[in-house]
């Protein structure tokens, strides 16, 4: 059942849990998700990246995705990661997406205000959900890349999503974008995190919150790969961050990481087998492993 973001993070910042949101590109990353989703009966947000629109197509992305939510039963967002191009934010409102992100958090305060305003104005027309950002989260994904990390400053976040009236917020309290995130041990700044949720009641969003499984990097580079040395957030963290009020954590490296291992070790294993299929399905099972696990960890399953 396709619905907003809003409705689903409402009962899950309710219910002080977080919902997932996985960033797909094609059949073989949606697939995976969605079938653990169903099973574990988790209310799951798909998201796309404008690079993944570039890839995909944003027609072959919506028509995955509703496909997949007429076959399911439980609550699916289908939102649009990191909106820069605002052309392409209303597209999406316009073709079918329940949710955007509007991200115009490199800009001046004021500049954000007012780009969200308006993005927030055009989506509730039709009933559809705006996130937005404040603050810089910092990294390298896709085509968002940001060398600083400033911190989310409570007070103006309040004034942002009175005036905003955004029905989401992202916070940097020091988490990264993509896979190499920090060199040593990373810490976020829960006391912020607090400050922000006892001043502003909208649903908290996470990004950059990718855990990096040593394990899977460590499969990789046995298989052929090249990954280096890097951390991402440990389990740890991410649950106190759930307690301390996050409702959605973004996921795309975890998954990158994951299929990449499966088909690596695939390959490798199987160098006289042409069939796509068979390589494909390895790296599909394995992201079947990661969302299984982040279900577990941000405790909504049965939601
Ligand atoms: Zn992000």
């Amino acid at each position: 059942m396709l619905t907003t973001t809003k409705k689903i993070l409402t009962k899950a910042n309710k219910n002080n849990y977080a919902v997932p949101a996985f960033n797909i590109n094609n059949l073989e990353t949606l697939q995976p998700i969605m079938k653990v989703c169903n099973q574990l009966k988790s209310p799951v947000i798909i998201q796309t990246s404008e690079g993944a629109i570039d890839y995909a197509g944003i027609e072959n992305l919506i028509f995955l995705v509703k496909i997949a939510s007429l076959k399911s039963k439980i609550p699916i967002a289908l939102h649009l990661d990191h909106g820069k191009d605002m052309k392409l934010i209303k597209k999406a409102i316009d073709s079918g997406y329940t949710s955007v992100m509007i991200d115009a958090s490199h800009y001046k305060f004021h500049t954000n205000i007012a780009l969200t305003k308006e993005i927030v104005e055009y989506a509730h027309k039709k009933n559809v959900s705006v996130e937005a950002e404040l603050g810089t989260i910092g990294g390298k994904e896709d085509k968002v890349k940001s060398k600083e990390i400033l911190l989310t400053d409570p007070e103006k976040a309040l004034d942002f999503v009175k005036k905003t009236k955004v029905d989401s917020l992202a916070v940097a309290i020091g988490t990264s974008h993509g896979a190499y995130k920090f060199k040593t041990k990373p810490k976020l700044d829960i006391k912020r995190l607090k400050q922000i949720k006892k001043l502003i009641s909208v649903p908290l969003v996470l990004h950059g919150a990718s855990s990096i499984p040593q394990p899977i990097v460590k499969k990789i580079n046995k298989f052929g790969g090249k990954v280096k040395n890097t951390k991402g957030n440990p389990d740890s963290e991410i649950k106190k961050a759930i307690s301390a009020g996050i409702n959605k954590i973004n996921i795309d490296s975890d998954l990158r990481l994951a299929f990449t291992s499966g088909l690596r070790e695939n390959l490798k294993k199987n160098p006289e087998n042409f069939d796509l299929r068979k390589y494909l399905n390895a790296g599909k099972l394995e992201i079947e492993k990661i969302v299984r696990h982040k279900i577990n960890l941000f405790g909504c399953g049965n939601q």
